[in-house]
């Protein structure tokens, strides 16, 4: 199965990684460098906090689940913790969020700012909102450290790396089936597969191809 990865953010690295494990050829293709986009702006935090639907919060929790396994399995990885997280805002929405986490089984705690010094030496309690909120079981990972580490093993399984590509786009035959990309630095090339993972541009190209999303 030749297969074509557009984009060079968490989504395109990861699909990619996984792929090319699976025995498939694949080809990322990416418009600038890796990480360009919002994965190289993420503020790291790994959570499921936030007052939002059942199936949303199982999806985040999913992604927590994966986060978990990926450091139980490689303990030397410096580029994710789990070692909390501190949440300010003004008070009504802090005991919002609280409640509905609290509702999921979420582990979430309610603290004054004064207490965050015992927790947090590093942390200002001036510069925090009269309460807090604090969830022991929240990480964070430095997305663009997990993209290089997911491209190295891309490139171990004999994936191909595309980057300065320019716009890229899915190519379609009569029928209207994917048969391959087009990009501006490449040209084209065929595939039996081309997976959209373009970020914010995803819904305009899927809506090109007559998947509106
Ligand atoms: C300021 C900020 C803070 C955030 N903080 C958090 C946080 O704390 N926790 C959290 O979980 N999430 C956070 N997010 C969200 C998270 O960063 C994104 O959900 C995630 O990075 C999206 O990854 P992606 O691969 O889908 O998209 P992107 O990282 O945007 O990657 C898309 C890639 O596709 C490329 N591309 C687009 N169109 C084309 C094309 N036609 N041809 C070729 N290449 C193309 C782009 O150049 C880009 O490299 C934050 C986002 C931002 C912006």
């Amino acid at each position: 199965m030749r297969i074509a990865v557009v984009g060079g953010g968490v989504i395109g690295a990861s699909c990619a990684h996984f792929l090319a494990r699976s025995g498939a050829s694949v080809t990322l293709y990416t418009e600038s460098e890796l990480a360009s986009e919002a994965s190289g702006r993420s503020l790291s935090w790994l959570n499921a906090a936030g007052p939002w639907p059942d199936h949303y919060f199982h999806l985040r929790m999913a992604g927590i689940d994966r986060y978990r396994t990926l450091l139980s399995q490689h303990p030397d990885i410096d580029w994710i913790r789990f070692d909390g997280g501190i949440f300010c805002s003004d008070e009504q929405e802090i005991r919002q969020w609280h409640q509905a986490e609290r509702a999921h089984g979420y582990d979430s705690h309610i603290y004054d700012a004064g207490q965050i010094a015992a927790l947090e030496p590093c942390v200002n309690p001036q510069a925090l909102s009269s309460k807090v909120m604090v969830n022991p079981g929240e990480g964070w990972v430095s997305l663009p450290a997990l993209i290089d580490w997911l491209i190295a093993g891309f490139k171990t399984e004999g994936g191909e790396l595309c980057c300065d590509a320019g716009k890229t786009l899915p190519l379609t035959d009569e029928q209207g089936a994917v048969r391959g990309i087009r990009s501006a630095r490449y040209g084209e090339a065929a595939f039996d597969k081309v997976i959209i993972a373009c970020g914010a541009e995803t819904p305009a190209i899927a809506a090109e191809l007559g998947f509106p999303l």
